[in-house]
């Protein structure tokens, strides 16, 4: 069974409907190029919303994963195994962190974090037990668990999810103030994405972030910084607060720590912050393991040269001035950092799903978010001849619609 239109068939029968994927049925990737049932190539400016920043494939990541797949794979915490210092000191390191704690997806990272804030609202600021908030904002993406849609915004990811879980106060993202009104002594932490992904590559104003710092400094509250979309190089510097020169007290990691093969998130903070945490207070079986671990050695590695930063950086500056030049032929606007834009497109064109269907026929990935945006992250590893590839078919796609 090998043809797409049965494939997809057999898909929407048989699976639940959670997602509505475009009509393309990968069977092969190589950095930043992806094949199909039928041998048609696509360029993936996806990238698995940033999961795949260092390309489907890569080799060195491959050979890590090959070589510890033919060791141990799977140990449980149970047991120490050889691979699992190795990760929570280098990760801790790169993000200039004493203490990690490894978990599998995203969103089991951000209750991590979540729950580490509660705990250490107890514990050591002393907030009376069951009144722990936390602010977070307008538009959010944390995830998907009955506690994270709880405080999101978006109707089809929360509506019809209750009862929901208390403790969390919605501000409005990019206001520092709004963040400042809403913490009172309950308050343990406030949780934001430095750039927010799914709400269409939001960047807060300038300054937002250092003001959230200050605020959490003060008002001695946890700054969690969700940089599960926006960390590891994505947005030319290792985390998206880089660029701002913030350090949160916790860093939420997901998504590419995990290169594009195994699921790896983690929660890295300082000792005075995830020391609150004993034994059974918190686990997962497959956290940490030694594929894992030996994956994201290999992806702190590699993020440590700063190489795929700088790639970022560079790429993303062609991305956005070539995105830029579109503004009035079919583009309204485009956000960003680093190789990552949100570009919205002339809603009367059509949806932002129709014109990923358009960009499809034209061999470019791309996904939609909320209406009309688009949003496009390549892998790294795309040369700059694909990059201005993919913004070329991306111009044919609006011509298309134009005409
Ligand atoms: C993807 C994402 C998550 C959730 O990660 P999963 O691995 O899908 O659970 C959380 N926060 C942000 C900012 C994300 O982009």
């Amino acid at each position: 069974m090998s043809d797409a239109t049965e494939l997809i068939e057999l898909s929407e029968r048989r699976s639940a409907h959670n997602y509505h994927p475009l009509p393309v049925v990968i069977r092969e990737g190589s950095g930043a190029w992806v094949t199909d049932v039928a041998g048609r190539r696509y360029l993936d400016c996806l990238a698995g919303y940033s999961a795949l920043n260092f390309g489907h494939g890569n080799e060195r990541i491959l050979r890590a994963a090959r070589e510890q797949l033919s060791r141990v794979t799977l140990t449980s915490r149970a047991f120490h195994h050889d691979r699992f210092a190795e990760f929570c000191a280098r990760l801790g390191d790169l993000a200039g962190k004493e203490m990690v704690l490894p978990m599998n997806t995203g969103a089991e990272a951000v209750e991590t974090a979540i729950k580490v804030a509660r705990r250490w609202g107890y514990d050591v600021k002393g907030v009376p037990e069951g009144q722990a908030t936390i602010v977070v904002a307008e538009g959010n993406f944390h995830g998907r668990t009955t506690t994270i849609v709880s405080f999101s915004t978006d109707p089809d990811a929360r509506g019809g999810f209750g009862p929901y879980t208390p403790g969390f106060r919605v501000v409005p993202y990019g206001s520092a103030e709004a963040i400042a009104e809403a913490i009172d002594d309950t308050t343990v932490a406030v949780l934001i994405e430095p750039i927010q992904g799914e709400a269409g590559v939001i960047v807060p104003p300038d300054g937002y972030l250092r003001a959230v710092r200050e605020i959490c400094t003060e008002r001695r509250v946890l700054f969690a910084a969700d940089e599960i979309q926006s960390g590891l190089a994505r947005t030319g510097a290792t985390f998206a607060c880089d660029h701002e020169g913030v350090v949160p007290d916790m860093y939420i990691l997901g998504k590419a720590l995990g290169g594009g093969v195994v699921p790896v998130s983690a929660v890295v903070a300082d000792a005075d912050v995830l020391g609150v945490l004993g034994p059974g207070q918190h686990g997962s079986t497959f956290g940490g393991n030694p594929l894992a671990c030996a994956v994201g050695i290999e992806v702190v590695v590699m993020l440590a040269t700063g190489e795929y930063q700088a790639a970022a950086r560079r790429l993303g500056k062609i991305l956005h001035d070539r995105l830029r030049a579109l503004i009035g032929r079919g583009v309204v606007a485009v956000r960003g950092r680093g190789l990552w834009a949100g570009v919205d497109i002339d809603p009367a064109l059509g949806t932002g799903r129709r014109f990923c269907e358009v960009l499809l026929e034209h061999g470019v990935l791309a996904k939609d978010t909320h209406g009309s945006t688009v949003r496009l992250a390549p892998p790294l590893v795309i040369s700059e001849d694909d990059l201005l590839l993919a913004v070329d078919r991306f111009a044919a796609a609006l011509r298309d619609l134009r005409s």
